[in-house]
């Protein structure tokens, strides 16, 4: 079973099928302001004691502009005509197909920039290149980035580039709470919300604990996916995880044998604080001894690109 997005009114109408699994939320809108308020806390939590911290440091210079981004500007669309048109098309409703791409995160990558100077020299280098191209140039890259042509755009400047997308979809799709609810479709690996691949799952606590969540690396929704499934191409057998040691019990690379990729699995069941972004980057070490077993990682992560993606 995976999900889609329909417009919020069709669930009045009678003998509507919208789940298979009606007392289960299929979708989580991001928060915007909880979302980057607890991921900031969450560096700050995880600097003093990590291997990263350097990094770390560098991730919440950027975390932190996209909070800033979020309390100054807001987008403005028509989401509930977005939702009816996607709809229509049969397509999520912050896809490419639906919503062209206009040039409102540009201005977002730009704050970005100009937060993240004198960080190191060659931060500095990717800033200035990303200062000199045109936004016709800025665009092509991010259309690359968003059709998955990872490999078209330089790993340095995808970070920029997508970080000032997130927080672009994520205020849209933060949006659309009450315009629209989700209904089953196929393709369970792709979000619902924009079409974009995950980071990571996510086991919650609270009133729907022990549910696995895929969570979208662009617009940071999440979506239900039963447990003990391939992500990647819905293989219900032969998944096998790993994990460190006892520390990094919260934190496992969720592996399928049939198509050879991982995502990680992290449970706030042991470790409430957990944040997908941030521990996924602070938990690098674990990517590395999930490749050497010969599994592919399928996630993406906003404050770390790789070529190998
Ligand atoms: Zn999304
Ligand atoms: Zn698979």
């Amino acid at each position: 079973m995976s999900i889609k997005i329909v417009p919020q009114e069709q669930l009045t109408q009678p003998n509507h099928k919208t789940s298979i699994m009606p007392n289960i939320p299929l979708v989580y809108y991001p928060k915007t302001g909880q979302l980057y308020s607890h991921r900031i806390a969450r560096i700050e939590q995880l600097i003093a004691d990590s291997p990263l911290s350097d990094y770390l440091q560098f991730c919440h210079k950027i975390v932190y502009a996209q909070a800033q981004i979020i309390l100054q500007d807001a987008v403005e669309y028509d989401l509930n005509q977005l939702v009816q048109q996607a709809a229509k098309l049969d397509c999520s409703p912050l896809s490419l197909q639906n919503l062209p791409l206009d040039t409102k995160w540009i201005d977002y990558l730009y704050y970005i920039l100009s937060a993240t100077k004198s960080v190191t020299s060659e931060i500095d280098n990717v800033r200035q290149q990303l200062t000199g191209y045109t936004k016709t140039v800025l665009l092509a890259k991010a259309q690359q980035l968003m059709s998955g042509h990872f490999l078209q755009v330089d790993s340095n400047e995808s970070l920029f580039i997508w970080s000032a997308l997130s927080v672009y979809y994520t205020q849209l799709a933060s949006q659309l709470s009450g315009k629209a609810t989700a209904n089953t479709a196929e393709q369970c690996w792709q979000c619902p919300v924009c079409q974009s691949s995950p980071t990571a799952s996510i086991i919650h606590i609270g009133q729907h604990a022990g549910l696995r969540y895929l969570h979208c690396s662009l617009c940071e929704s999440e979506w239900y996916v039963p447990r003990a499934k391939c992500t990647c191409c819905d293989n219900l057998e032969n998944i096998s995880y790993y994990s460190l040691d006892q520390v990094l019990t919260a934190i496992k690379t969720e592996c399928c044998e049939k198509c050879h990729s991982y995502l990680k699995l992290f449970n706030q069941e042991h470790d409430p604080d957990l944040d997908i972004v941030v521990d996924d980057v602070n938990s690098l070490i674990l990517d590395l001894e999930t490749e050497q077993l010969g599994f592919a990682k399928s996630g993406i992560n906003t404050l770390l690109f790789s070529a190998e993606q």
